[in-house]
């Protein structure tokens, strides 16, 4: 696994594209964490392949406000 591959798709992911895997081509689903700290919505991504299951975690991600995100 390339992290630089994976990170570069983490801009995409927040942008609200669909990302492919690098690794396999497979559509990669993407789950954002976030609470609010200080004013900023601040938490961790989550990208996991649907096809062959590769699964990166991000953490120190600072999100948009308006991008829907669960809680953790
Ligand atoms: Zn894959």
């Amino acid at each position: 696994m390339d992290p630089i591959k994976w990170a570069k798709l983490v801009k995409k992911a927040i942008d609200g594209e669909s990302i492919a895997c690098p690794k396999c081509g497979g559509n990669v689903k993407a789950d954002f964490y976030a609470r609010i700290i200080d004013g900023e919505k601040r938490g961790f991504i989550i990208l996991e392949c649907e096809k062959c299951n590769e699964r990166i975690h991000f953490s120190r991600i600072k999100f948009p406000d308006n991008l829907e995100t669960k809680d953790f």
